[in-house]
């Protein structure tokens, strides 16, 4: 087997995610043969360095041995059970750690099996828990500019980016936008917190208008990652979260991209110190392994579908794998790793490497903006830096850098015109290095003309 007849086969049958097929006339597709650490081998014996994390879900390595051998373990025991009626130990020991390291108050985990089915989730618990409290007139959403939440039509509904959303719009409900603190757009001279301040006089104004119909605002703490890793100041939660008390609005908190350790701290809430009402985790909740999410909520919340069946209170929604068993013994196995070896601490290095690693990219003439939270580093690309005009998107300049990277043994994978890099955190300085060097070259490569 080779790449060239893998890809031939591959072509012929399979359709893939967030792709334009016909690219693949022009552009190889790499089957990947085995992976280790931060690296990737396809079947060439080709190696490439996984500097986006494999989509941001990966957090401690490719084959990890501990998770390794969590999995065989448990797969000798129990894969998959029905989860209405029956249950089983790793789900209620990965619920258990949940409820005691996410932020106070979130006391119930529900699981899914992917992202946007927990964004789903979230919002049809805001807006069924206000039915079952005679407020059945809040049916609406609040959502961000430019934020993402999935691609289901209820997740892709509270989303606001156009290239996702747009072909859809007909099929979606409607939802509040606001304008947000995207910190990419402050004044030069504002602070981050200057202009995440200002910018949510919108949202009060918003709320004031419409917390009567309103059951829920929903926002990605810190960084908007599919949004082009656009990032803003913690004080934007703090005020949102005591706005939504002020006007009873439920908080939607989607860590997906963000939770496990990403920015900084395991979960972006806590550096504004807040609990939200619902907490969307997924992506690196199995380390990367499996599909998993767990919606996170208050007893408050739970409260008010807990009631005598003829009532008709109960959340009726499920999903054939909810809770499946090998997907919560990697959580668990992740979990543990991150006991074990201290990471959120060590992370504090490694970032402070990437920023070492990309402080001289702001002098290239088309770099406008370097920006860094935690684990994640956006390197903003630029036609003029002066005004910010961005390169038209038909000339697709990060397409290139990705594909320069490829043959240099480095996957970087550009939102439009950012370059990223999210890399797992077993990651060690020699391999931040080279992802630097590639990247920097890349980026010269893709703008030279
Ligand atoms: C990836 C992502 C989702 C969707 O998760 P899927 O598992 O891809 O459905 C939702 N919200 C955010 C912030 C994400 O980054």
């Amino acid at each position: 087997m080779s790449n060239q007849s893998l890809s031939k086969r591959d072509l012929s049958v399979l359709w893939h995610p967030c792709t334009q097929m016909k690219d693949h006339e022009s552009s190889a597709i790499i089957p990947i043969k085995k992976a280790y650490g931060v690296w990737l081998e396809d079947f060439d014996g080709n190696r490439y360095l996984d500097a986006i994390s494999s989509w941001w879900v990966n957090l401690f390595g490719h084959a990890n041995p501990h998770i390794n051998a969590a999995l065989k373990d448990q797969i000798d025991h129990l894969e998959q059970v029905i989860f209405a009626g029956f249950s089983h130990e790793p789900a209620i020991k990965l619920a258990e750690q949940l409820v005691a390291v996410t932020p106070p108050g979130l006391k119930r985990c529900f699981y899914a099996d992917n992202g946007s089915a927990a964004v789903e989730v979230a919002l049809k618990m805001s807006f069924h828990y206000w039915r079952n409290n005679n407020q059945a007139q809040k049916t609406k959403f609040i959502t961000l500019e430019n934020s993402y939440h999935g691609e289901t039509l209820g997740a892709l509904a509270v989303g606001n980016v156009a290239l996702y959303k747009e072909t859809y719009a007909p099929l979606l409900m409607e939802v509040i936008t606001v304008p947000g603190p995207d910190c990419y757009h402050r004044e030069s001279g504002e602070s981050w917190a200057d202009y995440s301040t200002r910018r949510f006089a919108l949202m009060e104004q918003t709320l004031q208008q419409h917390a009567e119909s309103v059951c829920a605002v929903i926002i990605e703490p810190l960084v908007q990652c599919a949004g082009n890793m656009r990032m803003y100041d913690p004080i934007y939660l703090s005020l949102l979260r005591a706005a939504c008390d002020k006007y009873q609005v439920h908080l939607i908190v989607d860590e997906i991209a963000v939770g496990f350790g990403r920015t900084g701290t395991l979960f972006a809430c806590e550096q504004a110190a807040i609990s939200p009402d619902f907490m969307c985790l997924s992506k690196g909740l199995t380390g990367g392994y499996l599909p998993l999410s767990a919606v996170m909520t208050t007893n408050k919340i739970y409260q008010a579908f807990y009631d005598d069946y003829h009532k008709l209170n109960a959340f009726l929604h499920s999903h054939s794998y909810t809770g499946n068993a090998l997907a919560c013994r990697a959580g668990l196995a992740s979990l543990e790793l991150f006991q074990q070896n201290n990471v959120i601490e060590n992370n504090k290095r490694l970032a402070a490497i990437m920023k070492t690693m990309t402080a001289h990219f702001i002098e290239h003439p088309h770099v406008a903006e370097v920006r860094q939270i935690g684990m994640i580093v956006a390197i903003e690309l630029v036609k003029n830096k002066l005004s910010k005009e961005p390169y038209p998107w038909q000339e697709r300049r990060g397409l290139k850098v990705y594909q320069y990277a490829l043959t240099k043994g480095v996957l970087l994978r550009p939102l439009g015109n950012v370059i990223y890099f999210m890399p797992p955190y077993v990651i060690s300085e020699e391999e931040l290095y080279i992802i630097a060097k590639v990247a920097f070259d890349g980026i010269q490569w893709a703008l030279k003309d």
